[in-house]
Order: structure tokens, then C-alpha cells, then sequence
């Protein structure tokens, strides 16, 4: 098959074509040097150029000021559920969790196992459909952080707002939105994200962490495990995905191109707005699983009457050349995941799907 299709897939997940094509035309010969950037040394002074220029893309689109370190790591968004705790958090510390789906439940699980781990809202046994409002949380006072996930993946559950709070450092798993609007970088002490939602391929993990948390590390760290002497060494203790970080900076140089943030958010607001009208258009043949004040931009989760129905849905969809709508295997229903890269043809390519098949079983 020679023909792109529309992918639906929640990670790793579409690419931005051009910069597929991109990647395509220097595979074999990365800036006219006769070999693929997958062939040199990350110590190269072409490769430095790559990272250096993903970092610079990061900066801009993100708006991080100089007081923030960027990182690239490996062990995924998940190896940061462990690596926050063991840098910040002392056995008799408190650290304050914000439990809204499946990532963040395993973040504080990790977090427990090292010091004191208080989820300040947990929804699971609700199904992990809402977001508590910023306000009526009961903040620890002594909490040596406060960790929530802006977005999450699998329920299609997202804040609106980034947390403001003054004094106990926030951090946050960006995963699967990083990148899809504007965020006030300033309220954060760290942000980290899987690259392989809406930046780039698996296999490297984007960190964005402020001076004054890598001065918290403790001295005698595990090297791998130590933020302060990877950003000494600029993400190169080890060597670094070279590949992932080549596409992050060409999806940065899309990013730019297409003009920043504000007009992805713009873009993302208008996909997904298409597919939750259809849903609440369908006379509940369709039922959203997120609370309305709730309900992600990223990942559109929704049911229909009967798991027997969401199984031909999802399977007369891939015939259909709609693949990866299947939700979670943990959740079931549907899931249409709409990150950066995926078209708006597409949303609306599945919203005719969605039409004609409530018409024959509805
Ligand atoms: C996918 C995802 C993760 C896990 O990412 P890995 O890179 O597979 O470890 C963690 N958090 C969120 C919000 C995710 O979407």
C-alpha cells in the first residue's frame, strides 16, 4: 500500500507528512554528508547541530525562558514517574499527586515507594472522567511538589488551565499534549513528555526542568538517574536517541511553520469541537466518557450501545482505512486520538463514518 491512511493511534502516533518526507529524503545522506544521522556520532558537529537546534525550536514554540534546562532522555514518560520521586522526594517528605487517569495513578505509585505520596484527588473509582477545579484541592502544606498530568491519554481527560501555585513547585506529564496550545511555562518546575504522542517518535523523552529543582538533586546520585549531571553534560551522559531528536527538531520546524502554538490551538479546538458535536449530535448513540468541562483535545473518548457494536465500529473503520480507534485495552469504547499532526480531513472523514454507521445500527 502506497497510500497514507487516517491513524487514530495514541502513541506512538501520526507524523506530520512533510516531515516524514523530510526524514525520507535525508535518510541515506543527512545534510549532504553521505551517511544517515543514525550513522554518526552524537558527538559530531553535525549532530550537535541537531540538537542544538531542537532545543532552540523547544525554546521559541514553548516560550522557555533561560532559567530552564531542556533534557532528552530515554525509559520514557514512565521512567519520569520514578525519577521525579527519587530526585525530589526524601522518605519522610510529602509529595501531593493529582490522580485524574491510568499515567497518573502509576506516577504515584512509583512516588510511594519513595516517600510519602498524597493523591489530593483521585476519580478512579468514578471511572476517571473529571478534573477537580484548582480550588478545591486540599494542598499539603509542607509538600516538597505537586505532580498532575495535564492530559490523559486514555480516558481522554484534560485540565484547561495550567496550576498556579505559588511556592511548592509543580510538576507535570505533558505527554500527550505537549505542544497542542500555549501553556505559562513560568508556573512549572518541571514538564516532561514521551515524544511519541505529539513530538516525535518513541524512544526519547522530552524534560524541561528549572534551575533551582537541579540544584535539589541529591549529591551521590545514580548517574543515569541524576538531572543535574545530564544537563551538565547537555543530554549526552550516555548516548541519547539521535534519531528521535532529529525528528522532534524537523516536527519544531513544522510547528513554526505552520505558526506556533496559538494556531495549533486554534487548529485543535476545531477538530475536536467536529467530532464532540457528533457525539452529542447522536441522539446517545454516541456517549462521551469525559465530563463536558473535561473532555480532551487530544484524545476523544467515547461508547456506543454495546461493546459487541464498538468492536464492528472499530472494525469496519480500519476497513475503511480509519485504523487505531480502538480504546484502550483497559477501558474499551472508542478512542480517536487527534494530536498535532492528524488532518482535519480526517476528523471529518470519520465523523461521515460515524453518521452512516448510527444510521444502520442506531
Ligand atoms: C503514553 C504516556 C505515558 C507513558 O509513556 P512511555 O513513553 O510509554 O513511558 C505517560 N504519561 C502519559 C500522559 C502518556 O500519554
Amino acid at each position: 500500500m502506497s497510500e497514507r491512511i487516517y491513524n487514530f493511534s495514541a502513541g506512538p502516533a501520526c507524523l506530520p507528512l512533510s516531515v516524514l518526507q523530510k526524514a525520507q529524503s535525508e535518510l541515506l545522506s543527512f545534510n549532504g554528508i553521505g551517511m544517515s544521522i543514525m550513522e554518526i556520532s552524537h558527538r559530531s558537529s553535525h549532530f550537535d547541530s541537531v540538537i542544538d537546534s531542537a532545543k532552540q525550536g523547544l525554546r521559541s514554540l514553548l516560550d522557555i525562558p533561560e532559567n530552564y534546562q531542556i533534557l532528552f532522555l530515554q525509559g520514557g514518560a514512565s521512567l519520569q514517574f520514578s525519577m521525579i520521586p527519587i530526585n525530589f522526594l526524601k522518605p519522610d517528605n510529602t509529595a501531593d499527586y493529582i490522580v485524574t487517569g491510568a499515567w497518573g495513578k502509576k506516577a504515584i505509585k512509583e512516588a510511594a515507594r519513595v516517600g510519602n505520596a498524597v493523591a489530593l484527588y483521585n476519580s478512579e473509582d468514578s471511572g476517571f472522567k473529571s478534573t477537580p477545579s484548582w480550588e478545591e484541592l486540599d494542598y499539603s502544606s509542607n509538600a516538597t511538589y505537586i505532580h498532575y498530568t495535564s492530559n490523559e491519554t486514555i480516558e481522554g481527560v484534560e485540565f484547561k488551565s495550567d496550576l498556579d501555585v505559588t511556592g511548592t513547585p509543580v510538576i507535570c506529564d505533558m505527554s500527550s499534549n505537549i505542544m497542542s496550545k500555549p501553556i505559562d511555562l513560568e508556573k512549572y518546575a518541571v514538564i516532561y513528555a514521551g515524544a511519541q504522542k505529539n513530538i516525535g517518535p518513541s524512544g526519547v523523552t522530552l524534560v524541561i526542568i528549572r534551575d533551582d529543582m537541579l540544584a535539589k538533586v541529591p549529591e551521590n546520585q545514580h548517574t543515569l538517574l541524576d538531572y543535574r549531571a545530564i544537563a551538565k553534560k547537555d543530554s549526552m551522559l550516555n548516548t541519547p536517541n539521535t534519531w528521535g531528536i532529529y525528528i522532534i527538531d524537523l516536527v519544531c520546524k513544522w510547528l513554526e511553520e505552520k505558526g506556533g502554538l496559538k494556531e495549533m490551538e486554534r487548529e485543535n479546538k476545531d477538530k475536536a469541537q467536529i467530532l464532540y458535536d457528533a457525539i452529542d449530535s447522536s441522539d446517545g448513540f454516541y456517549r462521551g466518557h469525559a465530563d463536558r468541562n473535561a473532555r480532551s483535545l487530544m484524545n476523544v473518548t467515547f461508547n456506543l450501545p454495546s461493546e459487541v457494536l464498538e468492536k464492528q465500529f472499530a472494525e469496519e473503520a480500519t476497513a475503511q482505512s480509519l485504523d487505531g480507534l480502538k480504546g484502550h485495552r483497559s477501558v474499551g469504547g472508542i478512542r480517536a486520538s487527534i494530536y498535532n499532526a492528524f488532518p482535519k480531513e480526517g476528523v471529518e472523514t470519520l465523523v461521515g463514518f460515524m453518521d452512516r454507521f448510527r444510521e444502520i445500527h442506531g
